[in-house]
């Protein structure tokens, strides 16, 4: 395999980078600060057409490759989580999932606006006594006719209020467990469905995230993603590319850190000497530097089997990992390097930990990544074949041949 990058994705690294030092850089302090969502960077991502990257031209998207997504969401995290988390729930949970699943007339009407960032899509699987443990969802969808009703209450869900389109799993079988599951596509204008953000988080408190309440709501029965009973196969595969654009944007925020890092080393001084001199800050800029170096080869490694349409989620669960893991750690040196500067909420560093936190819990928390990867490791796991597969990339070709 070769991950070094086309002249294509260095040009829009560029692109992003510039978009990021321009347009989310100079107010995100005041954005966090106020916990205010800024949809006009939805917006404005789509104006360069980036809600479009990793869905082929067909469904509204540009065409271009899974490593290149990886790489907008390793610039916009560099700017704040809050945007790649948007990224991460719009393309990576909800386009690419009913790019795999959905048929021809569910693309054709969800998937081409959302690629063209017309509409704007969310994921619903979290309930109260559901995160890990997926198939204690209680929320339900009972058919009556051409028709479901879903009764229910979500909660963490990313875009919640901005979201036009949800992708809501339900038991529409009590008796079977997981295999009771299916997963509905919801308009937000279908009577019954209500929206209330969740505020004093943490972190991304730039972004959007919380409940969605589902009271007798009715869903054409042309809204079910795949077949009745698939939708903990969908929810896994949904997760494969969330997390793929979780550890990318993990990769930006390694980078942040490092960049503040490099900064103050030079710009300060102790004992005399640039900060950057003594072995034990040089051990810590060490790390982080790898350790970006590291995540970002793992990243491109899951991307590119995507893009070769193999499975991927041993390599995804691995990169999702490593790279969270290694954000913390080194928003957590960058904050030892900066003093006591950092602690307060003046620089950015204070929110690159904070930030760090929830991309640890969500789209798999460390612990369910840990289990998987020893599962993989001792012969306990291995990958089924899936009746559905994310298109391989390019994607002229591989729609042609799936035809
Ligand atoms: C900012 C943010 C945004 C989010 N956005 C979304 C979204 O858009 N859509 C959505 O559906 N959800 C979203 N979530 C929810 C997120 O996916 C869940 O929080 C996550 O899946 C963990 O579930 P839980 O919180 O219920 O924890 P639990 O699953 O209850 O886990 C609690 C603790 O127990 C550990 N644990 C659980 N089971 C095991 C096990 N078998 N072995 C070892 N340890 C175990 C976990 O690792 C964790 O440490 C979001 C969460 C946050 C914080």
């Amino acid at each position: 395999m070769n991950f070094s990058l086309t002249e294509e994705q260095e040009s829009v690294r560029k692109m992003v980078r510039k978009f990021v030092d321009r347009e989310i850089i100079p107010s995100i302090q005041e954005w966090d600060e106020k916990g205010h969502f800024e949809r006009g960077i939805l917006k404005r991502l789509s104006n360069l057409e980036l809600m479009g990257v990793g869905i082929p031209e067909k469904y509204g998207g540009v065409g271009m490759d899974y490593n290149t997504l990886a790489i907008v969401c390793d610039e916009l995290e560099r700017g704040d989580t809050a945007f790649r988390t948007a990224l991460s729930v719009h393309t990576g949970l909800n386009s690419m999932t009913i790019l795999q699943w959905g048929n021809e007339s569910q693309k054709e009407k969800y998937l081409v606006p959302q690629a063209r960032g017309q509409k704007i899509g969310a994921f619903g699987l979290t309930e109260p006594n559901t995160g890990s443990d997926v198939a204690a969802l209680q929320t339900t969808a009972r058919r009556e006719g051409n028709k479901y009703v879903l009764n229910g209450y979500k909660t963490w869900i990313s875009l919640c209020d901005v979201a036009d389109h949800f992708l809501i799993f339900a038991k529409t079988d009590n008796d079977k467990n997981h295999h009771g599951i299916s997963c509905f596509i919801v308009e937000r204008t279908f009577p019954g469905l209500t929206t209330k953000a969740i505020k004093g988080n943490l972190g991304i408190r730039a972004g959007n995230t919380g409940e969605v309440f589902l009271e007798e709501v009715h869903v054409p029965a042309e809204n079910l993603l795949g077949e009745e009973g698939e939708g903990l196969k969908i929810a896994m595969s949904a997760l494969d590319h969330g997390s793929f654009t979780v550890a990318a944007g993990a990769c930006g925020l390694i980078n942040a850190c490092l960049e503040e890092s490099i900064k103050y080393c030079h710009e300060l001084k102790t004992f005399g000497k640039e900060i950057g001199k003594p072995q034990l800050v040089q051990q810590m800029i060490a790390k982080m530097s790898a350790n970006l170096e590291i995540s970002r080869q793992i990243v491109y490694r899951a991307g590119s089997l995507k893009n070769e349409g193999e499975q991927n989620t041993h390599e995804t669960s691995i990169a999702k990992w490593f790279a969270c893991d290694a954000a913390i750690e080194a928003a957590n040196d960058a904050i030892q390097i900066h003093r006591a500067y950092e602690y307060s909420n003046e620089y950015s560093v204070e929110r690159f930990l904070r930030n760090a936190k929830a991309p640890d819990i969500y789209e798999a928390t460390r612990e369910i990544h840990t289990i998987t990867e020893a599962e993989y490791t001792l012969g306990y796991r291995e990958d089924k074949p899936i009746s559905k597969k994310l298109p391989s990339w390019p994607f002229v070709e591989s729609l042609e041949t799936s035809k």
